[in-house]
């Protein structure tokens, strides 16, 4: 499967399928990549001894020279610090203004190589090559950068890739849990646009588990292009993009008091997701609303109540640190029916502590 994302001043492939990584070389020399100069893979602790040598082995048969960077697995690596150590490499490795970046791994090594390919020399050529379900999410949009010790995302850029290779085998190595997060994106793009795709998310629950490659070749070129069709009206974030924060403000805020080990990112907005769709009920919406977002999101195994030891008034400061919160109201995607989201600005902190009591 090819997905075109069509952006504004360019647009670019994302090619979905198995065994793609072994064909890496001759996608590059197809999109006429230069051999002359060294290529940057930057990838992860938990990648390199699965899928490096695949990758590395494609690139070198096809005559490309290969520099590797290996970081930690796990956020932590998103800092300023690693971004340091990846450019030194890069440097030393010898790449010039013709270079190519590789993003092979989840969506650490996505943002965190991505940085560096939008600043090595103001800017060289990015591919990406997500590992895991939730870089379908964030191979699409641009958006790349680490973390400041003091805010999530905090330093970075938009910087497009060349092309996006999504290897669908590599998935098959993802440990349960991540797959259930990752699948919780793919949910929220069918329920912010696509009634018929998150439809055929609950009819294709075990099939997506089970990681069957067509049912996920089929769920992540959704997922993809759902997103892909947000970010091209909306390239820098004005208005539309943010329907895809759907489960997201109350998602960050239970991140952010779980020390970020608690949940992860798709489980957080899993609850996150539910909540949004009581508060639209509390606010006279049909009540099926919320029961089919939790029976689709339960179907996955994803949580959709409110653990009972996080307590409401710490989630609600949480949420007013989040940069989604303006001047006491706060921004929240409300579901309208499945499939179909609204923007408001007039939720009030009691609502969400009702809601919050509610799950619990
Ligand atoms: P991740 O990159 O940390 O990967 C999750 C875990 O799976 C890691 O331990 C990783 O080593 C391991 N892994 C990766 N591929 C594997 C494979 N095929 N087999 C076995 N293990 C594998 O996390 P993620 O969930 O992919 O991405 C989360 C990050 O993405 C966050 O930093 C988030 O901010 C970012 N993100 C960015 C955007 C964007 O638009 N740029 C959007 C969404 C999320
Ligand atoms: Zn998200």
């Amino acid at each position: 499967r090819t997905l075109n994302v069509d952006l504004d001043e360019r647009s670019y492939p994302i090619y979905i399928g198995g065994g793609l990584l072994d064909k890496a070389g001759e996608y590059f020399e197809q999109h006429g990549l230069t051999k002359k100069s060294p290529v940057l893979i930057v990838t992860d602790t938990n990648v390199a001894p699965l899928y490096l040598s695949k990758v590395e082995g494609a690139l070198s048969d096809s005559g490309y020279t290969v520099v590797i960077k290996i970081v930690k697995s796990g956020e932590k690596s998103k800092s300023l610090q690693v971004f340091e150590e990846v450019m030194t490499t890069a440097i030393e490795g010898g790449l010039d203004r013709r270079s190519v970046v590789v993003a092979l791994g989840g969506g650490v090594v996505g943002d965190l190589a991505g940085y560096v390919a939008a600043a090595y020399m103001r800017g060289v050529t990015f591919v990406q090559m997500p590992t895991t379900i939730l870089a379908h999410d964030s191979s699409v949009g641009g958006k790349v950068a680490v973390n400041h010790p003091l805010a999530k995302n905090m330093i970075g850029a938009f910087h497009q890739p060349e092309m996006v290779l999504y290897d669908v085998d590599t998935l098959q190595s993802l440990p349960d849990r991540e797959v259930r997060a990752g699948l919780s994106e793919m949910i929220k793009h069918g329920l912010i646009w696509d009634a018929a795709f998150a439809k055929w998310c609950g009819e294709h629950t075990q099939d997506l588990l089970n990681l069957d490659p067509e049912a996920l070749g089929y769920g992540l070129t959704m997922g993809c292009s759902v997103k892909a069709k947000v970010v091209s009206t909306d390239e820098t974030e004005q208005g539309l993009r943010a329907i895809l924060n759907l489960g997201h403000t109350i998602g960050h805020a239970l991140e952010a008091i779980g020390g970020y080990g608690e949940f992860l990112h798709g489980e957080a907005i899993s609850i996150g997701m539910a909540a949004a769709a009581l508060i639209a009920v509390n606010r006279g919406r049909d009540r099926e609303l919320y029961n089919e977002t939790v029976k689709l999101l339960q179907g996955f195994g994803l949580p959709t109540v409110m653990p009972n030891h996080l307590d409401e008034n710490e989630i609600i400061s949480a949420m007013m640190h989040d940069k989604k919160f303006k001047e006491s109201k706060i921004v929240f995607v409300l579901p309208v029916s499945i499939g179909k989201v609204e923007v408001v600005s007039d939720v009030k902190l009691e609502e969400v502590v009702s809601v919050i009591k509610e799950l619990k």
